[in-house]
């Protein structure tokens, strides 16, 4: 089953970039993308270093 259970397309702007829930009282903005929790900034994060990591290492090769 390739079954995806963070769905963000439908819901970008109302719920978060990275768990795809809807906000809490507090939301976080990380590169113009709004976050629902610290937790989710770090995932952000990461995610985007790593994309970084990934393009470097292609334009490094
Ligand atoms: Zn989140």
């Amino acid at each position: 089953m390739n079954d995806r259970p963070y769905s963000s397309q439908h819901c970008s702007v109302q719920c978060c970039a990275m768990c795809g829930r809807r906000f809490g009282l507090v939301r976080y903005y990380r590169w113009r993308t709004a976050l629902c929790s610290k937790k989710c900034v770090v995932r952000f994060k990461e995610r985007q270093e790593a994309d970084h990591n990934w393009l470097r290492a292609i334009a490094n090769g």
